[in-house]
């Protein structure tokens, strides 16, 4: 197996993406099978234990409280909630849970320690846990470690210089910082981003070349597909095209071998066959259920009978790394810091986030 390489530059990923589409999947499902089972994808839950009212401003999001979107709320969750829910998935064929919090950041507290504890209960179910919840500090993802997580998400979303037109409230470098942050544990990282929000392909190049260049490159990648959703600035998008999706699902495979690629929101847009085109391309990984945070999802029933027609089996936890150990919270070696991850506060605001605050105020 070759060794991966972490100086891909934006011509080269370039290059790559446009190749004939043959010969892209011809080359991207030949690394796919060097150093994954073809024929296992994993299946992924993705909870969203805290829904809506968030500070921030990702033009795509209507969790945006901003926006005001027709989305129902909710505070955090219970752990024995989030508890029935991971076995719900557990026994549909899920090995990995995603809990995803609508903060800008995480604050040390009440509510930390019991998604603390909601990561210690799921890490008992043996199963993988993964958790979103805005940017952490050091100390937070330590802290999160001990309790037994398994991975970080906190995505890129697009090229540095497209970011800049979907979200004003914070910098790239912010999400940088909170991957160094995570880098610094046992935690390994979720990194990603979405296609169709009006980028162009050299941004999605751009997006690949920040995260390939990463080293280690993350474990994870989740390759999204905006869904639009009426309220948000970005609501007249139209839906990308499979091709794009296939090429990018491709080029990922190939940049960064050994990540687990996850075929993640607007997958309801796609097709049997062309999500059996994405596992093809090195796509090994789905989200289950059937919302994704608030974006509607396929069932998991029509998940399974596409498994089936595929000959496609759910992958079982623990295949990459050794489940963490849980430390329980009267033994922790941590201390709460109540320190909060600081973070850049860009000069610009974009036109379309503000009007759509706008619209959104008058229909009130
Ligand atoms: S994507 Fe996350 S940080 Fe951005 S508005 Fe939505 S919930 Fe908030």
């Amino acid at each position: 197996m070759s060794e991966t390489k972490h100086n891909w530059t934006k011509q080269e990923i370039l290059d790559i993406y446009n190749k004939p589409l043959m010969e892209l999947l011809y080359e991207a499902a030949t690394i796919h099978r060097l150093h994954h089972d073809p024929n296992t994808v994993q299946v992924s839950t993705l909870l969203s234990i805290k829904t809506g009212g968030c500070p921030e401003d990702c033009g795509y999001c209507p969790q945006a409280a901003r926006y005001h979107t027709n989305i129902e709320g909710n505070d955090l969750m219970s752990v024995q909630q989030v508890k029935a829910q991971a076995l719900r998935a557990k026994s549909s064929g899920s090995s990995r849970v995603c809990m995803g919090a609508a903060w800008r950041n995480v604050k040390d507290g009440e509510e930390f320690d019991q998604v603390l504890e909601m990561v210690r209960t799921i890490n008992k179910l043996d199963m993988e846990v993964c958790c979103t919840l805005g940017m952490i500090t050091e100390n937070q993802a330590q802290r999160l470690a001990e309790a037994g997580l398994y991975a970080y998400n906190h995505n890129l979303d697009s090229s540095e210089e497209y970011y800049k037109e979907v979200i004003s409230t914070r910098g790239y470098e912010d999400r940088l910082e909170t991957i160094d942050n995570v880098r610094k544990t046992n935690v390994t990282v979720c990194s990603g981003g979405i296609i169709g929000m009006g980028e162009k392909i050299e941004d999605r190049a751009g997006m690949l070349v920040a995260l390939s260049t990463l080293n280690p490159q993350p474990e994870s990648t989740p390759i999204n597909a905006l869904v639009a959703v009426d309220g948000t600035p970005l609501e007249d998008q139209q839906p990308v095209s499979i091709w794009d999706m296939v090429r990018m699902v491709a080029t990922t495979r190939i940049i960064m071998p050994e990540t687990q690629v996850r075929l993640s929101a607007g997958r309801t847009q796609m097709t049997r066959e062309g999500q059996a085109m994405c596992f093809f391309a090195g796509a090994n990984s789905i989200f289950a259920g059937d919302k994704l945070l608030t974006t509607p999802n396929p069932d998991v029933n029509e998940d399974m009978e596409m498994f089936k027609l595929l000959g496609l089996n759910p992958q079982k936890p623990f295949i990459k790394k050794m489940q963490p150990e849980t430390v329980e919270a009267k033994d922790s070696e941590y201390e709460a810091l109540g320190e909060k991850p600081k973070w850049t506060r860009p000069e610009h605001t974009i036109e379309r986030n503000e009007s759509a605050k706008e619209k959104a105020k008058s229909v009130k």
